[in-house]
């Protein structure tokens, strides 16, 4: 028996520019992308200039509206294209969702002005963004964050230390949440901090186990002086805006999850076809069937999952819920499906002439960011339950 070719995924699209997307998305990863995923993870290179032609392309701005330079497009197929970039290399498709990520206060909750000002450079002029939440002390209890901004005349000083920010020490902008009054998440503001700000400085990128390409660093905010024009939304708004931005970017690593889990389905279909034991192809036996046919039906519900939840976004209805679980069953998936790769082959899959050992170690990091899968089940159960009693 050959091996079984991988096949592009067969999408549902709900428009024929949707469709075109999709192939220039197809194009540039099987030329600038694919090419040099493993490689480059392993040197720890990070892809500026496959970034800079993202954004050329119009792929940076995807979700936003195009009166700001954005690509007008839903969440639905915004969130496909994350999934083809990511299945090519994780680095790249989780790098735009926290690009988009940093994108959103600004979008969402910016003046028109500041809208006008910022946007476009933002979403289509060759800027990377970065969301800076987390800090050393404060992960999942985000609303406990100690970074201060104090206002001083028109300005606004801050100081503190942000932790693990993907694009870190790189990145052109910077959506940053600092404390601006009390305690608890009322006392929490959202800032738009340009990245070669004075008294700013990044640590040296995280020795990470996956996803080496992408740098992830602390950020030390040495007295950063910013202009009130670069405070989004009101004052106190910004933990709110934080969870709304992390309601969408879940979805975002949702289908970065679905991405990593479809290679890995890929390779394991395209080895366990071609090799050969006790004289017939490993993909005659059954015990190997059972997990290919389990692993595909996982990575068809995590898709379907996301997308429903794309779709009430799409229709402006609530998706918060739908988002935690998408997000808590496509990165559960990532997990399974990338582990039972590395089974399907083998020795081979230990090792790295094959692509599923990346993909086990990059799918790991997709259960903790961006609310680790024990807080996404804490979120659905509030939906359900209600709030803990205490
Ligand atoms: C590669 C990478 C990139 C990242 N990029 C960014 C970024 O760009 N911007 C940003 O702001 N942050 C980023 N993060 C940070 C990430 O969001 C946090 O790591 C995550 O929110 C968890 O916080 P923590 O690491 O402090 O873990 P902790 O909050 O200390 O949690 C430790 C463990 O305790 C569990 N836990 C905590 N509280 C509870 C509870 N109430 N109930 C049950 N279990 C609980 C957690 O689930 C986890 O298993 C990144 C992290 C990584 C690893």
């Amino acid at each position: 028996m050959p091996d079984r070719a991988p096949q592009p995924v067969d999408r549902t699209l709900p428009t024929e520019e949707a469709r075109d997307l999709i192939a220039l998305v197809r194009e540039i990863v099987q030329r600038e992308i694919a090419p040099r995923a493993a490689e480059e993870e392993e040197a720890g290179r990070f892809p500026r200039e496959v970034f800079s032609l993202l954004s050329e392309s119009g792929l940076l701005g995807l979700p936003y509206g195009s009166e700001y330079g954005g690509g007008d497009q839903p969440y639905e197929v915004y969130l496909q294209v994350l999934e083809e970039l990511a299945g090519a290399r994780l680095t790249v498709g989780l790098g735009v969702s926290v690009h988009s990520l940093a994108c959103h206060a600004l979008a969402g909750y910016g003046t028109k002005e500041q809208r006008a000002e910022h946007l476009a450079a933002m979403l289509g002029g060759g800027l990377l963004g970065a969301y800076c939440l987390s800090e050393p002390s404060s992960g999942s209890d985000a609303a406990s964050l100690r970074t201060k901004a104090e206002r001083d005349g028109d300005d606004w000083v801050i100081t503190g230390t942000k932790a693990w920010i993907t694009h870190g020490g790189i990145a052109d902008f910077y959506t940053v949440l600092a404390r601006t009054g009390g305690e608890g998440a009322r006392g929490i503001s959202a800032f738009l901090v340009p990245g070669d700000a004075e008294g700013l400085s990044a640590a040296a990128p995280e020795k990470k186990m996956g996803m080496k390409g992408s740098p992830t660093a602390q950020l030390h905010f040495d007295g950063v002086r910013v202009p009130d024009s670069r405070r989004i939304g009101d004052e106190g708004q910004g933990f709110a805006i934080a969870l709304s931005a992390l309601d969408s970017g879940r979805l975002g690593i949702a289908a970065c999850a679905i991405g990593v889990a479809q290679a890995a389905l890929d390779e394991s279909l395209s080895y366990a076809t071609g090799r050969r034991q006790f004289g017939r192809p490993i993909a005659d036996f059954q015990g190997l069937r059972f997990m290919l046919a389990d692993m595909a039906t996982k990575v068809e519900a995590g898709r379907a999952l996301y997308l429903a939840a794309a779709r009430l976004r799409d229709r402006g209805l609530p998706f918060s819920k739908e988002a935690a679980m998408a997000k808590l069953f496509c990165t559960d998936t990532a997990m399974q499906v990338a582990t039972d790769a590395v089974q399907v082959l083998g020795g081979y899959g230990y090792t790295a002439d094959f692509p599923v050992e990346r993909l086990m170690r990059e799918a790991k990091v997709l259960q903790i960011v961006e609310g680790t899968n024990q807080i996404q089940r804490m979120v659905i159960a509030r939906h359900l339950a209600g709030p803990e009693s205490r």
